[in-house]
């Protein structure tokens, strides 16, 4: 079983490549961490397929191209902060673990905070601190972060992470107008200013919290949206 699995996973990292996928450093995490140990046993076998596969309570764990694209564009190194809004199944954050970084996760459903915190120490996953909170707020205890990754979808980006993000820092978010129809978006943060990059359209569950969905939808303070530019200078 277990070999076969390895099989399975060699397979996932080799479509990755010919999508595109060429960061040594990401391909080997994803052939590292077992995708299997992140689903219902049920969905086992599919675990190393191109799709997403629902967790419960209406969220997913992303597809393996998603989580390689976002790993990617986030430019992990060994010992870097790294925030995550949407700790979902613990995939993501093993990912982020298996590259040297610091990680830590926010997720705002019961459950799952439970489940993924059981599941990343069982796994040896210490180099992952797990919050059961509104990650549209941050985690401003911890930080501020030199990457943040939110692996939810919202209207805008919230004010919260940006001034959580390290100066030379980069922020990864899914947004759009409408839900489920995203831009994934890359901020950098550069003497003080941030800078705005689409990297393509994404589809992700929604966040929801304070600067996400449902609630009051975020009036950003204009002192931060007005000085995101479009390039760095
Ligand atoms: N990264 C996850 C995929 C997560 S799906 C993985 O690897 O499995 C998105 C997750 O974001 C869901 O679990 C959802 O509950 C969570 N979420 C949505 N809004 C949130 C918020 N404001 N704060 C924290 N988590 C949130």
């Amino acid at each position: 079983m277990a070999s076969d699995f390895k099989v399975l996973r060699r397979d996932m990292v080799r479509r990755l490549q010919t999508k595109g996928i060429d960061e040594p450093a990401v391909l080997e995490a994803m052939l590292k961490v077992k995708r299997h140990d992140f689903v219902d046993e049920a969905l086992q076998a599919q675990a190393y397929g191109d799709n997403a596969l629902p967790i419960g309570y209406g969220q997913t764990i992303s597809r393996p191209l998603s989580v390689a694209k976002m790993t990617a564009a986030l430019q992990v190194q060994p010992g870097l902060r790294i925030l995550e809004i949407g700790t979902g199944s613990g995939y993501q954050a093993a990912v982020l673990a298996a590259m040297g970084a610091e990680v830590y996760t926010v997720e705002r459903i019961k459950p799952l905070y439970f489940l993924a915190l059981d599941r990343l120490v069982r796994l040896r996953y210490f180099q992952v601190k797990v919050k059961l909170s509104d990650g549209t707020l941050g985690w401003p205890e911890e930080g501020p972060f030199e990457r943040i990754l939110v692996t939810a979808g919202g209207p805008d980006i919230p004010v919260p992470l940006l001034r959580q993000l390290a100066e030379d820092g980069i922020l990864i978010i899914p947004i759009g107008g409408k839900k489920r129809e995203q831009s994934l978006t890359r901020i950098r943060r550069n003497t003080g200013k941030w800078y705005k990059q689409d990297l393509g359209s994404a589809t992700f569950v929604d966040l929801i919290g304070t600067h996400g969905w449902t609630h009051k939808k975020l009036e950003a303070s204009p002192d931060l949206q007005s000085v995101i530019r479009s390039k760095l200078p």
